[in-house]
């Protein structure tokens, strides 16, 4: 069991050392870290005292949403219809045939190779090997799991920390671009939640930085609208990506309303912005964790309610690409070295051409006037054009 008055404690001070908020949005920072979550008490009355429900999945459920056994029927169609192939079977990877009991891949390769009619050429993935390992890659762990829609801002802090795969919200990326300070503006979110799958009897919490995290084989954040439904946004790890869960969604968390994010979403709550401390430099920073699939928005005209801050993140909308916090080696060495965010945020300037800010390691000059690469290219061939044309 995860200890979580502890984990908003260790929380708490990770972000207070090294996240350089300023005072008054760590202020608020800590009290809504110490108090577990931020959604509203509407909301809160529907949970557990951990501002979370949890659902073990049945084998009906895992048969609905598993996108491996939907690849499988789906490449060897006429051998699933022909020997009758039940989900058990293919989870366990054995079937019973007459009284021998044989693995299932074995059974595939065999009806495919030995008279078989062969199974149907598509999207040119016609590779019998290839499309088995696919399948296996894909497969869901053969544990009794569980599923959890989560309000918890811990959760949520560590949603891609500890786990055999990565994302760039993972608190020990070494990547030099430090999309993990994001995580500290979920508290100014009050629509954000989490879905992920993980083992129904896990054995130890796992712990990154003195926080602990239970391993999430599949998650997903949601965002609530202004009907109070859950939008999924995407599913991590990266290829899983599905939209399967949604039926099992609502059947298993019957008090909430779950749909695919869509170009419609509101927001329910506009969210705030957290500041940064004032850099060397004078700006004043807001930023936001990293948006899949919604951005926040310079004016109002936009479906999106969310709101784009003064010298924001930068992954408020994908033509403003590029974390302004850049440190090879991450939040690990940012803390090996005792130092905090303040200390690496990269010097910014605004192209002439489109007047997008971007980092001085990206900048082009030209008449001694700073351009992105894309208008760099656009001036030096006007100039080439110009000088073609005489
Ligand atoms: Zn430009």
């Amino acid at each position: 069991m995860i200890d979580y008055s502890l984990n908003y404690e260790n929380i708490d001070s990770l972000v207070r050392n090294h996240f350089s908020l300023d005072e008054k949005s760590q202020e608020e920072f800590s009290v809504k870290i110490k108090k577990g979550t931020s959604v509203d008490e509407e909301i809160i009355n529907r949970l557990d005292e951990n501002f979370r429900i949890e659902r073990n999945l049945s084998i009906l459920d895992l048969e609905e949403l598993d996108i491996s056994w939907k690849l499988f029927k789906y490449y060897f169609g006429e051998y699933c219809f022909d020997k009758q192939i039940t989900y058990s079977e293919f989870l366990l990877n054995s079937r019973v045939n007459q009284k021998n009991i044989s693995k299932l891949t074995k059974d595939v390769r065999q009806y495919y190779s030995s008279g078989g009619t062969a199974y149907t050429l598509k999207n040119n993935e016609y590779d019998l090997e290839m499309q088995l390992t696919k399948i296996n890659n894909l497969r869901l762990p053969r544990k009794k799991l569980k599923i959890v829609l989560s309000f918890n801002l811990s959760d949520m802090f560590m949603c891609s920390s500890g786990q055999d795969w990565t994302s760039c919200l993972n608190l020990e990326s070494e990547y030099f671009g430090c999309y993990w300070l994001g995580l500290a503006s979920l508290p100014f979110d009050r629509n954000r939640c989490m879905v992920y799958i993980a083992p129904q009897n896990p054995k130890e919490p796992m712990n990154v930085f003195d926080v602990q995290t239970e391993r999430m084989f599949r998650r997903t954040f949601g965002l609530l609208d202004e009907n109070d439904n859950i939008n999924i946004l995407k599913w991590y790890p990266i290829g899983f990506e599905s939209d399967f869960y949604i039926p099992v969604l609502n059947r298993l968390f019957s008090s909430f309303a779950f749909q695919e994010i869509s170009e419609d979403f509101v927001a329910k709550h506009e969210p705030k912005l957290p500041t940064l401390k004032r850099a060397k430099r004078g700006e004043k920073i807001s930023f936001y964790i990293y948006q899949d699939k919604t951005y926040l928005n310079e004016n109002h005209e936009i479906k999106f309610s969310f709101e784009k801050g003064n010298q924001s993140f930068n992954e408020f909308n994908v033509e403003n690409f590029g974390p302004f916090v850049t440190c090879q080696g991450g939040l690990k060495r940012i803390k090996s070295l005792g130092s905090e965010v303040v200390n690496y945020i990269g010097k910014h300037i605004t192209c002439c051409g489109c007047e997008e800010r971007i980092h001085e390691e990206d900048v082009m000059y030209y008449d001694d006037c700073p351009y992105c690469s894309r208008c760099y290219e656009d001036v030096v061939c006007e100039e080439e054009d110009e000088e073609a044309s005489w």
